[in-house]
């Protein structure tokens, strides 16, 4: 029985996500107008992060800034930084390839686990954790909070939360507190909401679109035309499609050509800096 529902509870989730795409004007109204599409970062926040030593792992050519972020506004990336976020998973098989790859790359991104897949697969969350990589929320179930009560939507993203750190309890890693809406579909009450609470929207600014069928050639091509049209910016994939995990080696290896740097953000606050590397 319980196997049954853990099986329908993935397949739903499969069904319900990213492959039902947001029609475009969606996902850009209900992108806020994101801090990382600023400028270049103020001489004084750059110096402040400099004492954060890279975490395990972002080490490669590749490998810019880590960057702590207690609140929406402290994403603020140059010209040539890009952040990179997998949102949807874990899966196995397809997450643990995208894994290997960013190993090959020594870069580390953020993971935003929805509830149900961390129920299914506690040990991928802490082999993601694990691995050097920062692990955010993206509600339970992956409704369109939009669309809810606030309660209801505020009980949602909670119980998200919940069961990522079940899946991380005992394994010695956190869970920061990064949160993505589904289909980017957000409100300004929830926004307020959890920003009093400390949580940290991530907004995007390279949306890869790879919940489309398409190729993972056309993938690459959209996100490297965004990529350069913006010049910098928060990247949103899917640890959960093939075609992502077909084009991420291809996508690494054009961000080095092109002369970008990967920024890993991590959470901000006293003694939140990721532990020197050994
Ligand atoms: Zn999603």
């Amino acid at each position: 029985m319980a196997a049954r529902w853990l099986f329908l509870g993935v397949g739903a989730i499969l069904l319900a996500g990213c492959e039902v795409a947001p029609q475009e004007p969606l996902a850009l109204a209900a992108s806020s107008p994101a801090a990382a599409t600023v400028t270049a970062p103020a001489r004084a926040s750059v110096a402040a992060n400099a004492r954060c030593l890279p975490a395990r792992g972002h080490t490669g050519a590749l490998a810019g800034r880590t960057l702590p972020v207690s609140r929406v506004s402290d994403i603020r990336l140059a010209r040539g930084e890009v952040v990179l976020t997998f949102d949807d998973g874990p899966i196995p098989g397809k997450t643990t390839r995208i894994l290997d790859t960013l190993d090959r790359a020594g870069v580390r991104a953020t993971f935003l686990v929805v509830g149900t897949m961390a129920r299914s697969y506690p040990r991928l969350v802490r082999e993601v954790a694990a691995r050097g990589h920062t692990i955010g929320s993206h509600t339970d179930r992956h409704p369109n909070l939009s669309r809810m009560a606030h309660g209801a939507a505020l009980a949602e993203i909670a119980k998200g939360e919940r069961a990522i750190a079940a899946a991380l309890s005992g394994s010695g890693h956190g869970m920061a507190p990064f949160f993505r809406f589904p289909y980017l579909a957000d409100t300004r009450a929830l926004r307020s909401a959890l920003a009093a609470r400390g949580t940290v929207v991530l907004d995007v600014d390279i949306d890869s679109k790879d919940y489309f069928r398409t190729s993972s050639a056309k993938v690459l091509e959209r996100t490297m035309a965004r990529l350069r049209s913006r010049g910098r910016g928060v990247v949103l994939f899917h640890d959960i499609h093939a075609r992502t995990v077909a084009m991420l080696p291809d996508f690494l290896a054009a961000l080095g050509r092109e002369g970008y740097r990967v920024v890993h953000l991590v959470p901000g606050g006293a003694g939140a800096c990721p532990a020197p590397a050994s």
